[in-house]
């Protein structure tokens, strides 16, 4: 017998890879192109710090140091980000979460509200994420990075699309990247076997030209959402 297909196919897209791995870059373009809302933690917890909210003063040295911010505070912010009407229709995760505790109460969330999930897996080796994030620029306005590589001849130390003048991130030096990445191995590496487990897990090759890497995930979640009209047992 037929089975009858999910009219709601509200999607939440989890972005999973270590620091630098491309995953704002990546959610950044999913959110231009399908429309659907980009929650980036970092970003939260940095304009808190900039707005020396409570959160901001209480994530401060955390974030300097390369440690992650205590679970009930993170997961605090997600689930108010996630009533706002823009998460409807579907919504992209960028560094949560971030702990098996975090994903976890992502899950509730998600089977709750019966959101189709894919968690994509960005691989690329740690050498390469060293020395991108080293050469890494940020805007401090609309949160866009550019690499000294990519943009050679386009950087002029100004952002692209906004004109502000770009910086580098306070943890993006050597040593706090290499506790980021320790951070990583630890903590939120154990979440690909978490999201094996339930069958939405998808690795993406991330050593490649973002342009490239964006065309695979587009594929894989315009692939897992015409799959689920179908058949909706099969992807979920
Ligand atoms: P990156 O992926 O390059 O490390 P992010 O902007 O995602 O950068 O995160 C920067 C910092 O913000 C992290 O090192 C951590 O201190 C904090 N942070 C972001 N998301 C989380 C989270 N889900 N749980 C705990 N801490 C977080």
């Amino acid at each position: 017998m037929r089975e009858k297909a999910r009219t709601n196919l509200r999607t939440a897209i989890i972005m999973l890879g270590p620091p630098g791995a491309g995953k704002g870059t990546q959610a950044r373009l999913l959110y231009e192109t399908l429309g659907f809302a980009h929650i980036s933690t970092g970003d939260m917890l940095r304009t808190a710090i900039k707005e020396d909210t409570e959160l901001g003063r209480k994530a401060k040295t955390l974030l300097e140091s390369g440690q992650l911010v205590p679970d009930e505070l993170v997961d605090a912010i997600v689930e108010e980000r996630l009533r706002k009407p823009d998460c409807d229709y579907g919504f992209i995760l960028d560094g949560y979460p971030r702990t098996l505790a975090q994903a976890g109460t992502l899950q509730g969330i998600l089977d709750r509200d019966d959101v189709l999930s894919i968690a994509i897996g960005i691989k690329t080796p740690d050498e390469v994420l060293v020395d991108r994030l080293a050469a890494r620029w940020i805007c401090p306005n609309c949160n866009r990075s550019f690499s000294e590589q990519l943009s050679s001849g386009k950087l002029k130390g100004l952002c692209d699309k906004c004109g502000e003048k770009l910086i580098h991130r306070a943890d993006d030096t050597v040593e706090v990247i290499t506790e980021r990445l320790k951070v990583y191995h630890e903590q939120t590496e154990p979440l690909i076997r978490y999201y094996h487990e339930r069958k939405i897990f998808v690795p993406i090759d991330g050593d490649q030209l973002p342009a490239k890497v964006f065309y695979a995930i587009r594929d894989v979640v315009e692939e897992k959402r015409v799959l689920n009209r179908i058949c909706p047992k099969k992807t979920q």
